[in-house]
């Protein structure tokens, strides 16, 4: 498939990231990020992300999935965290999933009128979510593709802003305290633009 490259989407003002780079191979930092096409819920992990809603009470899509997969523990424990706004992000426990914990991201709706702050919303879903990985001391953080779903997102945007906040906070200081970012792939269409634009923020030595 054609897909846009960061520079192009942010040329046609599809796209605002912080900063359209170029990365220089990073062989280290390529090595600590998976690609994971199947069930989110089936996963082993310290966390695994969630694509929520404001309410944190469960939806459909991956949500839901992950509620029924879940339990109702994980309602009860959700309904104590008073939502959560638009870009955030709460840990819960992840009771009968396998991983660890389940965080909570809620992402932006998209909306052709306001690209500009719902890139920004979706960004600080994935910095928001590592940065809770690392205070809660967890070490890996499996991503499912938030806000691509029902919410809409086009997934090559979406994609380059996910691989962007994961490669920038790998390179930081935080970052060094995790060992494995997953980005879990549902769709085949998906996976086809993962496996893209991977070497363009992760290029391999
Ligand atoms: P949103 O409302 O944020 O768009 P969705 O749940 O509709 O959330 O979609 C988010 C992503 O999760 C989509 O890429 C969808 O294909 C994917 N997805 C749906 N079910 C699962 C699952 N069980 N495991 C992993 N990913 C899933």
């Amino acid at each position: 498939p054609d897909i846009p490259t960061l520079t192009q989407l942010y040329e046609k003002g599809q796209l605002k990231p912080a900063k359209a780079t170029r990365h220089e191979p990073n062989a280290e930092l390529l090595n600590r990020v998976s690609l994971f096409q199947g069930d989110i819920t089936l996963l082993e992990l310290d966390s695994i992300v969630n694509a929520a809603n404001r309410s944190l009470l469960g939806g459909g899509g991956v949500d839901g999935a992950i509620h029924a997969a879940a339990g109702r523990e994980l309602l009860k424990e959700c309904e104590t965290l008073n939502g959560c706004e638009t870009g955030g992000a709460k840990i819960t426990r992840a009771y009968k999933l396998p991983s660890k914990h389940i965080i909570h991201a809620v992402g932006p709706v998209y909306s052709r009128s306001d690209v500009e702050t719902r890139a920004k919303q979706l960004e600080s879903c994935y910095q928001t979510s590592l940065e809770i990985a690392v205070k809660e001391g967890l070490k890996h953080v499996a991503f499912c593709c938030i806000s691509t779903g029902i919410y809409g997102y086009p997934v090559p945007a979406a994609t380059h802003i996910a691989l962007d906040t994961v490669r920038r906070f790998l390179e930081s200081e935080d970052g060094s305290k995790l060992d494995r970012i997953i980005f879990v792939i549902w769709l085949n269409k998906d996976l086809d633009v993962y496996e893209s634009l991977i070497p363009e923020h992760f290029p391999p030595a």
